[in-house]
């Protein structure tokens, strides 16, 4: 029938209008900023970058790989790599990002980077309030303002970092695994390498 739909419209906004004096459910608008609604566990604003422990930058994830920079569609990643190594939550000696922004101005929430990220390095953050009056350099954040505490993760998505730090859990456990075996096999090869020195026997 023609204007079916839009019959059909006009009627759920009655309902709603109507409902909305009897039932919260019916309420389709909060009082925003004073009231709001829970944020959705797979809601996603804009990256954040991951840390370990109480130091943020000790204890960052992110190894400078740069392939997150790469695959970036707008481009709006720069990383520069350190020149020196330090250890990572693995307790191997790694890379780390001398300079890591994010231009939030061009950044499209795609959640690429994390997809591609193979160290649980950098996720997505449900923080939206950014509004700034400054276009450009307001909107551009370094590493010391991406980096948040796991524990901010666990907490805005508690689902996908239970599987991260499973993954993680698995990574170092065979990291130490794999020390052990080296430790093991450097003290055989020195037993080995050892001359035995004998005892000259007295003349009688
Ligand atoms: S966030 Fe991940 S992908 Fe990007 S540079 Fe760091 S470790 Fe590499
Ligand atoms: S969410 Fe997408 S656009 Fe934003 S930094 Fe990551 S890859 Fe780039």
């Amino acid at each position: 029938m023609l204007g079916e739909g839009i019959i059909k419209g006009m009627a759920e906004t009655a309902r709603n209008f109507l409902g909305s004096y009897v039932s919260d459910e019916r309420l389709t608008t909060v009082q925003y900023p004073e009231e709001r609604l829970p944020m959705p566990e797979n809601a996603r604003q804009f990256p954040f970058l991951v840390f370990d422990g109480n130091d943020p930058m000790a204890g960052l994830r992110c190894v400078g790989c740069q392939i997150c920079e790469k695959e970036c569609p707008p481009k709006c990643i720069y990383i520069v790599k350190s020149k020196d190594k330090r250890l990572d939550y693995k307790r191997q000696m790694q890379l780390y990002p001398a300079t890591f922004d994010i231009d939030l101005s061009v950044c499209m929430s795609c959640q690429i980077c994390v997809e591609v990220c193979p160290f649980e390095a950098i996720k997505m953050d449900t923080e939206f309030e950014l509004s700034t009056t400054d276009r450009f350099g307001g909107l551009m954040v370094n590493k010391q303002q991406l980096a948040k505490p796991n524990e901010h993760y666990r907490k805005i998505h508690p689902t996908d970092a239970a599987v991260s730090d499973a993954a993680l859990a698995v990574e170092v456990a065979k990291a130490q695994a794999k020390a052990k075996a080296d430790a093991e096999a450097k003290a055989k090869a020195a037993v080995i390498a050892t001359p035995v020195v004998t005892q000259p026997v007295a003349a009688t």
